[in-house]
Formats: structure tokens, C-alpha cells, sequence
């Protein structure tokens, strides 16, 4: 488990990181204006990229390549309608062997007939 201190620094160097935005920013400026170690910086760094909260990205400056960190934008603003018209009507929410129905055993929806053809009824109709 975190300490509240880790945490605090995760979320400091991640809101540095985010704030750069498609600039972007190399762990040495990172340290420098976080002030902190390279070593504990390395290691949030690590953390971070394993929650996905962050990239490493090689990018040319003046000739070089360096590597920079970017935060990664997980603000999905997507809406998915789903019609559930006739969901009352899945054979499985009557049938009498759905406690026994899973994949790969000897019940299952992959060979039901009575689900497969409801499924071809609702794609028909
Ligand atoms: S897939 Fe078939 S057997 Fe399995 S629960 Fe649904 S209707 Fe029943």
C-alpha cells in the first residue's frame, strides 16, 4: 500500500507532467522543478506509466532525441446509447439450465440453439 507522502508526490509530479501538456517534459526538468531526487522521481515516473497516467515518448529537440514524459487523457466524453428494447426477452432469463450454461462446458452459449436463434430472430427482424 501507498504512504499518504508517495501518493502526494505521485500526484504532484503527475500534475507537473499534465501541465506541460503536448510539450512535454524530460525527467531531468521533472526533478528540477519538483524538486526531488532523480531516484524517487524514477520511481514515481515507473509507477505512474504502470496506471497508464503516463507516456514515454522519444521526441527531437535541436537534433537530439530525448525522451519525454506526456500525461495520458483518460477524460473519455463519449456517450453510448444502448437499446435494451427486448432485453426481457434473452431465453436465458427463463431458461432452466443458466446455472449450469458457461463457455467451454458442456452447456454453454456457444451451441445453444434456443439463444442462437433468438439471436437470428432479433438480427431479421
Ligand atoms: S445460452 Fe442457452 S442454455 Fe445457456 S442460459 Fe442461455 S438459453 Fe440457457
Amino acid at each position: 500500500m501507498e504512504s499518504d507522502s508517495t501518493s502526494n508526490y505521485e500526484a504532484i509530479v503527475h500534475k507537473k507532467i499534465k501541465e506541460m501538456g503536448e510539450k512535454g517534459i524530460s525527467q531531468q526538468e521533472l526533478a528540477r522543478s519538483v524538486g526531488l531526487p532523480i531516484r524517487e522521481i524514477s520511481s514515481i515516473i515507473k509507477r505512474l506509466v504502470e496506471k497508464k497516467l503516463i507516456i514515454k515518448k522519444a521526441v527531437k529537440e535541436n537534433g537530439k532525441n530525448i525522451v519525454k514524459l506526456f500525461a495520458v487523457d483518460n477524460n473519455y466524453n463519449i456517450n453510448i446509447y444502448i437499446n435494451l428494447n427486448g432485453l426481457d426477452e434473452i431465453p436465458c432469463l427463463s431458461c432452466k439450465s443458466l446455472t449450469k450454461c458457461g463457455n467451454g462446458i458442456h452447456v454453454s452459449p456457444q451451441t445453444c440453439s434456443k439463444l442462437s436463434g433468438w439471436i437470428i430472430e432479433k438480427a431479421l427482424s
